[in-house]
């Protein structure tokens, strides 16, 4: 359920953003990244392919799809697919400020909860763009991932 009654929805989005700093055209671009890699998804089990591109605070575009396992739970999401692909480039010292979600069916499809707290990990001022159930959406990670933690 997403928060927001009809008086909030009918605001202007922009109002909830802690500062707009993604352009749409850097928007169309992560979407881009995703869809393209989104087609690299090894996804036999639950044909549900998804694609995730990661913008990072360099300007550096890190993307990741769902790779799946017949033993189920050994499944990759995209976003840490992305996540992780960063990290073994550049080390740990990345700063995640969106990613991108797409997905081949079309429908809703937020990051799952272990994402979004990896995510948090390395982008605790992450915005995160996705089709929520009415529509494209943008979110900030905390309204994501409200007690979110790092240890460090
Ligand atoms: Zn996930």
């Amino acid at each position: 359920m997403s928060h927001g009654s009809a008086s909030l929805r009918s605001r202007p989005s922009h109002i909830f953003m802690h500062k707009p700093k993604v352009s749409a055209g850097t928007r169309r671009k992560l979407e881009q990244a995703a869809a393209k890699v989104m087609k690299n998804a090894h996804a036999p089990y639950s044909k549900f392919r998804v694609g995730a591109a990661v913008l990072l605070s360099n300007g550096k575009i890190f993307t990741g799809c769902n790779v799946e396992n017949a033993s189920y739970g050994m499944t990759n999401c995209a976003e840490r697919t992305a996540i992780f692909s960063a990290v073994a480039e550049l080390g740990p010292k990345i700063e995640i400020e969106a990613v991108a979600l797409t997905n081949d069916h079309g429908v809703a499809c937020s990051p799952c909860g272990a994402c979004r707290q990896v995510i948090y990990e390395f982008g605790p001022d992450a915005t995160i763009f996705f089709l929520g159930k009415q529509g494209p959406k943008q979110a900030h990670i905390t309204e994501l991932l409200p007690e979110g933690f790092r240890l460090q």
